[in-house]
């Protein structure tokens, strides 16, 4: 799956880890000095050790989301504050730092030691020296407030391990450069690359709704979760080991933010291992026995996406504000979730502030958090809600004019001049409000509420997601907002997945699926060790004939009603128009849903367009229409 350069990199890494588990080494037991000045007769020292964030893929295999291996620069700290101090005219900003004065005794050449990192690294990495400075600044002020906020805590001073360290000055560096500086170690003293890893998503920006992304852990969260875990080991003076005490997160760890990584951050982050080491001192021998338990690699997680289809439903929705879903209508599994606009989770720390105060909403996922007016695709439901409680046959009929009144206020078809006498099929294919509007009046406020409870309308599916919106089912008392909500207006909210999965059980018989992402789980080893179960598949009690009679009109739609001459019909597609209004003059949420092919539905989809001046068929209907091209190719080539 990847290249020989990649797998090269792969070896190099681990070569360099050992690499730094031998100069951790020779830190402390070569200059053990340094710690004979802080520790007692007797010290355990422990370190969390780095685990691999499992993988995403998609249903057939393709990598989303992969830990990658990347290298950062890091610098000693004495040498980043030796050099800030000789290069910067500000005065010492710092009051508990004492290491500056400790250096005064050093000789001279050990001083310019010190000083060459900031020439080399700005030279070879073309980095002007003021740039490092600053970072170098940033990395003094962490370590001074984390030094008192220790000694505050200990009540006296102590030194903490971040002062001897080895601090990230310069991330992401090329493998080029990580080659020169590995193998030129005498011209860079006190420089070392440090292995990382890094979140990369190949695929860009697709589906980035469905994967979310990942960011560090705030202060807070890190001391909520340190508290809950309460997994205090055996600890020395607790100084130096402020930051590495803990199982699972580490100060500056990432995790999931939102979609995927949010959802299974359990099951992707792994355990990160831990290494005790414990030195004593006899007669000035140093004696010191490790004992380590090894990292486990967090688990991947296989979607039921499609990345192919998703790709098509990205390109076929465009530039529009809006979303596109594909689920198989059997299953509930999701193909497919396309959201505009969209962000790029690759870049996201550099991006978070622009996106998050974009007015446009990237982070968005209109699919599941998109609460709107559904308009006429609600009026499946208005349908067999009456059919249902027998109130009303197939071939009940209302005379349309164009408009109904009730008390003094006109509620207007889409049809101007009325469409006459019309009957529950035809009100579906030719989407007659009036009809609609009529059984409201004749047969009670209440009719709708219970059976769009029934379809899920008002309460989250459950899809396996972060931030779900419930989208709302008004309780209406009085005629004018029944009448509105029959054709999917007035107070009426629904998420396009609430949409589509009313539709999926149209297609499939009446069964209300569980929409969900995620297929399976694998551990390290290659096993699989979870499989998505749903917690409901509920079948609705509608009569085979009603729903029968339903799908008959969404056909009709295509061939010949409202959706007639989009090329839908070359893929068998059965589906329901519907262009909701917003209020504003002008200004329409455009909505296609429907399944295909009607006999033996496979894909059930939902195009939805926010804040068009369009209606459904003259911009909803041409993207299912696309849509469908890519999912039934013989279909296409054969019109
Ligand atoms: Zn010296
Ligand atoms: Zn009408």
């Amino acid at each position: 799956m990847y290249p020989l350069r990649f797998r090269i990199i792969i070896l190099v890494f681990i070569l360099l880890f050992f690499g730094i588990i031998v100069r951790l080494f020779q830190l402390q037991v070569i200059e053990s000095e340094i710690y004979q000045g802080i520790s007692h007769r007797r010290r355990i020292a422990t370190t969390l050790l780095e685990t691999t964030r499992g993988s995403i893929f998609d249903r057939n295999g393709k990598v989303l989301a992969v830990d990658q291996p990347t290298f950062d620069v890091s610098v000693l700290f004495k040498n980043l504050l030796h050099c800030y101090l000789n290069r910067t005219e500000q005065p010492y900003p710092f009051t508990s730092l004492k290491i500056h004065e400790d250096e005064k005794k050093q000789c001279r050449e050990c001083r310019e030691n010190q000083d060459v990192w900031l020439e080399r690294l700005s030279q070879l990495l073309g980095i002007p020296q003021a740039e490092l400075l600053n970072n170098t600044r940033q990395i003094i002020e962490k370590v001074e407030r984390l030094k008192q906020s220790v000694e505050r805590r200990a009540g006296k001073k102590v030194r903490i391990k971040e002062e001897i360290d080895y601090h990230p000055v310069v991330a992401d560096i090329p493998w080029e450069k990580v080659i020169q500086i590995e193998t030129r170690q005498a011209d860079f003293p006190g420089i070392r690359i440090v292995p990382r890893l890094k979140r990369v998503y190949p695929e860009q920006k697709l589906a980035s709704h469905i994967l979310g992304y990942i960011g560090k852990l705030t202060m807070e969260e890190w001391r909520e979760y340190r508290e809950a875990w309460n997994n205090y080991v055996l600890a020395s003076t607790g100084a130096e080991t402020l930051s590495l005490l803990y199982d699972g997160y580490m100060e500056n760890d990432n995790l999931g933010r939102d979609g995927i990584e949010a959802q299974y951050e359990e099951e992707l982050r792994g355990m990160r291992g831990k290494r005790f080491e414990e030195i004593t001192y006899k007669s000035s021998q140093m004696e010191r026995v490790i004992v380590e338990r090894p990292s486990i690699s967090g688990n991947d997680v296989y979607l039921t996406l499609d990345s192919r289809i998703q790709a098509y439903a990205e390109k076929s929705l465009g530039t529009h504000a809006g979303s596109v879903i594909v689920v198989d209508p059997r299953t509930g599994e999701i193909l497919a979730m396309a959201n505009n606009p969209r962000f790029n989770p690759n870049t996201i720390s550099e991006d978070f502030n622009r996106l998050i105060n974009n007015p446009s909403k990237p982070f968005l996922n209109r699919a599941i958090q998109g609460a709107l007016p559904p308009g006429s695709i609600f009026k499946a439901i208005t349908a067999i809600a009456p059919l249902s409680s027998g109130v009303l046959n197939t071939q009940t009929a209302f005379e349309c004019h164009g408009y109904v009144r009730h008390r003094n206020v006109t509620l207007r078809c889409a049809s101007r001049n009325g469409h006459g006498l019309i009957s529950l099929e035809d009100a579906i294919t030719y989407s007659c409000n009036v009809f609609f509007y009529e059984v409201a009046k004749a047969f009670g406020r209440d009719i709708f509420y219970d059976y769009a409870r029934l379809f899920g309308i008002g309460e989250r599916t459950g899809i396996d997601l972060p931030h779900e919106r419930s989208g709302n089912m008004p309780q209406v008392t009085a005629t004018i907002p029944a009448m509105n909500i029959a054709i999917g207006q007035g107070r009426l909210l629904t998420t396009p997945l609430q949409m589509v999965r009313v539709y999926a059980a149209i297609a499939n018989g009446g069964t209300l699926v569980q929409p969900h992402v995620l297929s399976k789980v694998i551990n390290s080893q290659g096993e699989v060790i979870r499989r998505f179960e749903a917690t409901y598949n509920q079948k609705l009690p509608i009569h085979p004939s009603i729903l029968n009679s339903i799908q008959a009109s969404l056909r009709d739609v295509v061939t010949r009603g409202t959706a007639r001459g989009k090329g839908l019909h070359l893929y068998k597609a059965a589906g329901k128009t519907g262009t909701a209004e917003t209020g504003r003059k002008g200004d329409y949420h455009s909505w296609f849903v429907g399944y295909a092919p009607y006999d033996n539905p496979r894909y059930c989809f939902i195009v939805l367009v926010e804040h068009t001046p369009k209606s459904s068929a003259e911009i909803a209907c041409p993207i299912a229409a696309e849509l469908l091209s890519y999912l039934f190719p013989e279909a296409h080539r054969a019109s």
